[in-house]
């Protein structure tokens, strides 16, 4: 009577949901303050003063009809044309607007580029851990998503494994940095490294393979480090930016998809990715949001918050003896559990009411994924509970 997939992907809850859900029952009988709650990625900075001023701006100056009205497919062409310039003043690029697909946000843009490339029997290939929602978005166009192991030691990528998981089905890579959920952030040899296996399998299939880099952390990095701008190194690169992690905007839906003009055959996939978006009725992205992020552009991120909350959830953790990589951007930590079943030490952290979410979830099994985009208070009352967690393994 339905499609059984969607039926399947309606019904069952993701774990991270499962898990936030719980927390919100179990607040309502043991008390908010008592639930330390890892579980979601929901930005807790507010979003900046300037989001504010530039929508009332917008608001009182504009008339409605410059406001409410459906665009062009892309996207407001003036607002493609401030976005494109803003990311040629900060990466020496040389967009126009016409490399620029506005979006809903950055599950938008994954979806679409996706949707715009697989062709029966395509896979795409993701180096774990990954965001669990990439398995649904390729799934759904029928295509195959191949997982390569994680390099556990520092969660940048074990490229040998990645370069034997290249087949010449494969017709695109999905990387993430700042990285959900290991806080780490691929370094440029990294990249370097994996353009080149690229290239190099590029020549030997005889086809482009598309890189997706889906970058909603990008600005969220700490102690200076600058984050590869991918085009840059690889000429087959997509990317898909969103505003929901550095404005925290979530709930607006906006960001866009990058399209360079060296791709291969790029009126084809320009076209493509306007198909894709027709499909999955992603056109015209959010009016509004659209003009508050181009009068935007380019201002700064409060990520003071983030870079504390995750320095002391590490220090916390050293301490209680649980080790993990140390944060480099994003608003997560993936530390090791105390015990290979990564599903029962968090369900043993549940006693302590401590919710985080188990590793399997991100193709890495024997981590868990702790947010922490959560109040400051909270993450300094959960240390001693992680001590108790701890000491339950060495007794
Ligand atoms: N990609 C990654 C790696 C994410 O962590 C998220 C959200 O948490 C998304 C995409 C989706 O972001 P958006 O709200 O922009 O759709």
């Amino acid at each position: 009577m339905v499609n059984e997939k969607m039926y399947e992907l309606g019904s069952k809850k993701s774990t991270i949901r499962a898990i936030f859900e719980y927390g919100r029952k179990r607040a309502a009988e043991v008390g908010e303050d008592h639930i330390y709650d890892f579980s979601l990625g929901n930005p807790n900075v507010p979003a900046p003063e300037y989001i504010k001023e530039a929508v009332l701006d917008i608001m009182t100056t504009l008339p409605p009809q410059a406001i409410h009205s459906y665009t062009v497919a892309p996207g407001n062409p003036q607002v493609r044309d401030t976005l494109s310039q803003d990311i040629n003043r900060r990466f020496g690029t040389h967009f126009t607007r016409d490399n620029l697909f506005m979006t809903a946000g950055a599950a938008a843009s994954c979806t679409i580029c996706f949707k715009a490339l697989a062709e029966e029997g395509d896979e795409f290939v993701v180096n774990a851990p990954f965001f669990p929602e990439y398995r649904c978005f390729v799934e759904s166009t029928g295509a195959r998503l191949v997982v390569v192991p994680a390099d556990t030691k520092e969660f940048q990528i074990d490229l040998d494994a990645f370069e034997k998981a290249l087949t010449p089905h494969t017709k695109g890579v999905i990387i993430n940095s700042p990285n959900n959920p290991s806080g780490t952030v691929y370094s440029e040899d990294t990249i370097r490294r994996l353009a080149a296996i690229l290239d190099k399998k590029e020549k030997e299939y005889g086809h482009p393979i598309f890189l997706i880099s889906d970058e909603p952390y990008r600005e969220i990095v700490y102690g200076g480090l600058t984050v590869p701008y991918v085009p840059l190194y690889y000429r087959n690169t997509l990317v898909c930016y969103s505003y929901s992690k550095s404005f925290s905007l979530p709930g607006e839906r906006i960001g866009y998809i990058v399209i360079p003009s060296e791709i291969t055959e790029f009126g084809k996939v320009s076209a493509a990715i306007a198909g894709a978006a027709r499909v999955l009725t992603h056109v015209n992205a959010p009016s509004l949001w659209q003009l508050v992020v181009a009068r935007c552009a380019g201002k700064p991120s409060d990520i003071k918050p983030y870079e504390e909350n995750g320095r002391l959830l590490y220090e916390g953790l050293q301490e209680a003896g649980i080790s993990c990589v140390k944060p480099q951007g994003a608003f997560y930590l993936f530390p090791k559990c105390l015990e290979d079943d990564d599903y029962a030490f968090c369900e043993r952290a549940k006693k302590y009411d401590l919710l985080l979410v188990p590793g399997t979830d991100f193709g890495c099994p024997g981590y868990f994924r702790a947010s922490y985009c959560i109040s400051n208070d909270t993450i300094r009352r959960s240390l001693p509970m992680f001590k108790k967690l701890a000491a339950e393994y060495k007794k």
